[in-house]
């Protein structure tokens, strides 16, 4: 007795009726190999179980986390985002500089690597961290997610906000945190949206920034 990998592709011919579903795959040209009945077998006998693309690692080495942030707008504050100043009538209200969009990344980096979260890591609690700069508490979480094994290969962000408009500052906020996370900005996205006059962000009473950042292994985790 032996197993093989199965494949959609394999059809059971049992009636007439299976018989032009099969007859179209293998009509299929054989250089397409994504779906190719001809060449499948062949194909997968040579095919690493890893990334298809070549010179990726393992898709096992990937690890991804989720950050999200929330902050009050309140008068008498900068509005920091992604480390840059946006010209507005109010700022986020935080213990740190209240820079949601680091502290969203932040998470999202310590999520990947299994680290926990950034309350965990720079507690409000905390007078170390009264008015910290945001960019040094992601570096920071950085240093210990390299030092756990992990490194930043890309990074999604979202920030809701009803005011200001952020389309004028997101490549400069593009480019601070690609700097930051020493990446290219090609990978590094931030997207801006409203939140369509609902809840309290709708009201402009608050900033909440979504981020997604993708780590790949760098060296085996401790
Ligand atoms: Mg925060």
């Amino acid at each position: 007795m032996a197993v093989v990998e199965g494949s959609y592709e394999n059809l059971k011919v049992t009636t007439a009726e299976d018989l032009p579903v099969v007859t179209r795959l293998l009509e299929k040209s054989p250089h397409d190999s994504s779906t190719s009945l001809r060449t499948g077998l062949a194909r997968r006998k040579t095919e690493p179980l890893s990334s298809p693309l070549s010179g990726d690692p393992p898709r096992s080495a990937y690890r991804v986390g989720l950050g999200t942030d929330i902050h009050r707008l309140v008068p008498d504050r900068k509005l920091l985002l992604g480390g840059v100043e946006i010209p507005f009538e109010k700022g986020l209200l935080g213990h740190s500089d209240g820079d949601a969009l680091f502290h969203a990344v932040i998470d999202a980096a310590l999520g990947g690597a299994g680290l926990g979260d950034v309350g965990e890591m720079f507690s409000d609690k905390d007078a170390r961290w009264k008015g910290a700069d945001s960019r040094q508490l992601l570096l920071g979480a950085l240093a210990r997610v390299r030092a756990a094994g992990f490194e930043v290969v890309q990074v999604d962000v979202t920030v809701r906000a009803e005011a200001p408009r952020l389309s004028p500052h997101k490549a400069a906020i593009r480019s601070s945190l690609a700097s930051a996370l020493s990446l290219e900005e090609a990978r590094v996205n931030i997207k801006a949206k409203t939140n369509e006059g609902l809840d309290a962000i709708g009201r402009g009473e608050a900033i909440a920034v979504d981020a997604v950042v993708l780590l790949a292994e760098a060296s085996p985790p401790k």
